[in-house]
């Protein structure tokens, strides 16, 4: 396993569909591995595929102690209920903002075996189940916010240390650039 770096907001890849996984083998596995690893270092919840610049429907989560994974994820939601609450995304480093998103969710998808299986989830668990899959589509959070709070949100963003740069490695300090002379 290994951890990798996790592309930031402005990479291309964040907004690439990802494709189907065909082949459950041992690269899907090792892809598995390294979302798990490079999740649990930079501390986050779920992480997806593209985040590593890889175009595949698969991403892991861990919430509530529980650490998981879906490959070619299928998403409902369960009942009508939505809430807002504060999200954040590891491609969009140290910003959370309040987004609103479906309370109950149902996931059917498969595990990196081929096997079937499917998760149930709601908050913290449905929000992150929602997160990820809408990076499969090249979706961010931002994406999800209102006009004037995604206008708020994008402006605020532009001003972070890491605006412009390709991608972060969650357990190192920051890259200083030399300027050229
Ligand atoms: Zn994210």
């Amino acid at each position: 396993m290994s951890v990798t770096p996790i592309r930031l907001l402005g990479d291309p890849v964040l907004r690439n569909p990802a494709a189907p996984v065909v082949d459950f083998d041992a690269e899907l596995r090792q892809l598995v591995a390294d979302l798990t690893e490079t999740m649990f270092e930079a501390g986050g919840a779920g992480l997806a595929a593209p985040q590593l610049g890889v175009g595949l429907r698969v991403f892991t989560w861990f919430v509530d102690g529980e650490v998981g994974h879906l490959v070619n994820p299928d998403v409902s939601p369960v009942g009508e209920e939505t809430e807002e609450a504060p999200e954040g995304c590891l491609s969009i480093p140290g910003f959370r903002f309040d987004c609103r998103r479906h309370l109950h969710v149902v996931a059917s998808g498969w595990n990196m075996h081929g096997e079937p299986v499917g998760v149930e989830g709601s908050h913290l668990l449905a929000r992150a189940v929602q997160h990820e899959t809408d990076h499969l589509d090249g979706v961010l959070f931002v994406d999800r916010l209102d006009a004037d709070a995604r206008a708020a949100a994008l402006a605020a963003i532009e001003q972070a240390e890491w605006a412009g740069m390709a991608e972060y490695l969650p357990v190192l300090p920051p890259v200083v650039k030399a300027s050229p002379h």
